[in-house]
């Protein structure tokens, strides 16, 4: 008998091994194995095994030398679906292997015994230390100790450098084995399910009862969630497990907790945060049948759930479920196509679907149930659009103002929404009229107050703000636009006795710092919160009345073809947080376009007479929903060759046929990280011809050393 093995070099070719006769019996697919491969011993994955002998072949095949676990890693359903997304999105299989399994699982040493926590120690002396060493110290006291691993990437330092400290006396290393995961290990209360109103039991049998992948389409507040707790309590009832997808950003101790208060200890939480020993109990825990209901981010799809009975995907649109390195999978879909292969259920579940699914439930391919009211004691809120193009240059309208000065009075709290960080965009020079840009990338520096530095918030690189252009010796610059540093500042000027957090990728980039603003402003610790896409989504304040969008028209002008797709959900999203409970909530959208039907309609919140326009629109264009389409990257350092051989790529691509084929073109982004990239444009009726075309061509044109290329399917960034 033979076995076929994926092997971890990315060569995206299975390689075929002999069974030795004392392995047969043990082997099974999805197990790892130890191979010999070249002059050195491999791992690999056992993907399908075969008692064909070829008897023809000239050479001797090599034996399998030892199976590293009996317990396979796979079963034979997941194998299947990550096959299928490979040759889905021009992966090698290796690589949708490895995003499958969190790397921490096949790791020797993640096992808890092996984890190091760090503590200082108070009765060290700290006069012997050097000024970083002491530093260093300083920083573990304020983190109140944290693991090895993960502080020494936190102060950008190396494990050696913490265990010198440890030597000296002043911090204690040791090792620290029984970890549950943080969001949980704090008190739960348990619930019981509520009774579901009219449009909730509704959802809930269609979820229990459909055949088909169901869409979910309920207004934000309608009590989606407890729809999904009640279907999942129901296949738990009757052995079966289940999957929970939501976006990151929602992961939040309010989302999981929920989850956590339902089930308990049947719950196992997977997010970015995890250490790597964190990450390899929750994944056995799974795999040993312990952990029955699964929630975490989009790596959730691929959890090795024991007899899978539900999928849940949560805000369903969310462009954070589309990976956007190789494999470039969206878990959305993979959720869907696992649901069909293992028998499961599937519902999608959003108060705004992206165009595919609302276009699969127009065809029939999906179910659908709406839920129009919010569940609970909360309304609608009344939404209203603000003129901006005859006021002054300020950020605040006047409307707006007044709006939060009621807020502050009545001691309710108000959500203030700008999707930008930083103080402001572009920093530009007042003598010779020209922006500072990063040298690496083709885009503005974006001024930060906190440190008065310019950074670029494509490859990260800042420098100082200079006192002088370097282009013509001016020494005076305007601040152009407005990030969330500076529409904090404007209101702290308006309102000095305000409190105010800020919620961005600046001020959340410590590990826990994202729950501590949330926790705080939920304590009514703050009367306004500002920030950007982080605060849009999923989040559940009752005592918020008031929801301010102070740039509407920002996310219409991206060059996508879903930007207004994009700016209707963003608007409807953020909308959603206001008067989620007794309080009635009102929203103020600041636009400079009044007359935008996006925006008019977003403000109704009138989403089918958004995606009937939209539809109609896309069909005309022939763009998804109506078509596959696929962008072709390609980058290079060296910028003429780049736009040759894209033009050469694009030009052999418009002759096959059955696809159609955009002139090259650079990208959005001309420049990023000193990268020129080029981008094609690919549409077609089916995603496998694109592939088909395109890996035609890279045999008989393959790239040359000097330039990159990938292919995203179904992609949603065109930046
Ligand atoms: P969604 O997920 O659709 O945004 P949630 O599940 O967060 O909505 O529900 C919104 C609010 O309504 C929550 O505070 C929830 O506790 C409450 N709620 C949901 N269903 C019911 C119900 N059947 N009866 C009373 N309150 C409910
Ligand atoms: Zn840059």
């Amino acid at each position: 008998m033979t076995v076929s093995v994926a092997i971890d070099l990315a060569l995206d070719k299975l390689f075929t091994y002999e069974i030795p006769s004392d392995l047969e019996k043990k082997l099974t697919v999805g197990q790892l194995l130890c191979v010999p491969f070249g002059h050195r011993e491999a791992r690999g994955f056992a993907m399908a095994i075969s008692d064909q002998v070829n008897e023809q072949s000239s050479y001797k095949l090599k034996c399998v030398s030892s199976i590293v676990d009996e317990i396979p890693f796979f079963s034979p359903v997941l194998l299947d679906l990550i096959k299928r997304v490979a040759i889905y999105t021009a992966s090698p299989i290796e690589t949708v292997l490895k995003t499958a399994l969190p790397s921490a699982v096949i790791k020797k040493n993640a096992h808890a015994k092996e984890l190091l926590f760090v503590e200082p120690n108070e009765s060290g002396d700290i006069t012997q230390l050097t000024k970083r060493q002491l530093w260093i110290y300083e920083q573990v006291v304020r983190l109140k100790g944290g693991w090895l691993n993960q502080l020494s990437q936190e102060l950008k330092t190396t494990n050696s450098t913490i265990k010198a400290l440890a030597e000296k006396g002043v911090l204690s290393v040791a090792p620290k084995a029984k970890r549950r995961d943080p969001l949980l290990s704090r008190r739960i209360l348990p619930t019981k399910p509520l009774e579901l109103n009219d449009g909730q039991s509704k959802a809930l049998d269609a979820v229990l009862c459909s055949t088909k992948p169901l869409l979910l389409h309920g207004v934000t507040g309608s009590g989606k969630t407890e729809v999904y707790l009640q279907a999942i309590a129901s296949e738990l009832k009757r052995g079966r497990g289940a999957i929970v997808m939501v976006p990151e950003i929602s992961l939040t101790p309010q989302t999981v907790q929920r989850f956590a208060s339902r089930f308990g200890s049947k719950v196992a939480v997977l997010h970015s945060a995890l250490s790597d020993g964190e990450r390899y109990d929750e994944w056995h825990r799974i795999r040993s049948g312990e952990a029955q209901v699964v929630i975490g981010p989009r790596s959730a799809v691929w959890a090795p759930v024991k007899n899978l009975g539900l999928i849940v995907v949560d805000e369903e649109h969310d462009s954070s479920y589309k990976q956007d390195t190789s494999p470039r999978y969206n878990a959305r879909d993979v959720a869907v196509l696992r649901a069909q292969l293992e028998g499961a259920k599937v519902v999608l579940g959003s108060a705004t679907p992206s165009l595919e699914s609302w276009n699969n439930s127009l065809s029939g391919k999906y179910a659908i149930v709406s839920m129009k009211d919010r569940a609970g004691a909360g309304t609608l809120p009344l939404i209203r659009l603000v003129d901006m193009s005859c006021s002054q240059k300020g950020i605040y309208s006047k409307d707006l103002l007044d709006a939060i000065k009621l807020r502050l009075e009545r001691s309710e709290q108000t959500i203030l929404f700008l999707n930008r960080r930083g103080y402001s965009p572009s920093v530009v020079c007042d003598g010779c009229n020209s922006a500072i840009e990063c040298p690496d990338c083709a885009v503005a520096y974006t001024y930060h107050e906190a440190d008065k530095c310019l950074r670029c918030h494509i490859c990260g690189r800042w420098i100082m703000m200079p006192e002088k252009c370097s282009l013509c010796g001016d020494r005076s610059f305007t601040y152009k636009g407005i990030g969330t540093q500076r529409a904090e500042a404007a209101l702290k000027t308006c309102f000095p006795h305000a409190r105010v957090l800020r919620m961005d990728a600046d001020s959340t980039s410590r590990k826990n710092s994202h729950d501590d603003i949330l926790g705080s402003f939920r304590m009514r610790e703050a009367d306004v919160l500002i920030g950007t896409q982080m605060i849009a989504k999923g989040l559940d304040f009752p005592n918020v009345t008031l929801v301010g969008v102070l740039n509407a028209d920002r996310s219409l002008q991206m060059p996508d073809f879903r930007a207004a797709e994009r700016t209707f959900q963003l608007l409807q999203q953020v909308a959603g947080r206001a008067g989620r409970s007794e309080l009635p909530g009102e929203v103020f959208i600041q636009t400079y376009d009044i007359s935008c039907e996006v925006i008019r309609m977003a403000s109704r919140g009138d989403f089918e007479a958004f995606a009937a326009e939209e539809l109609a629109c896309r069909r005309e264009l022939w763009y998804p929903p109506y078509c596959h389409l696929a962008l072709i990257n390609l980058r290079s350092k060296d910028s003429s060759l780049v736009a040759r051989w894209s033009l050469m790529y694009s030009q052999s691509l418009q002759k096959v046929k059955g696809i159609k084929v955009g002139e090259a073109v650079p990208a959005a982004i001309e420049r990023a990280d000193g990268w020129h990239r080029w981008q094609i444009i690919v549409r077609a009726a089916n995603a496998s011809s694109i592939v088909k075309a395109w890996k035609w061509l890279l045999k008989e044109r393959p790239c040359p050393p000097a330039l990159i290329s990938s292919i995203d399917i179904d992609a949603l960034n065109m930046m």
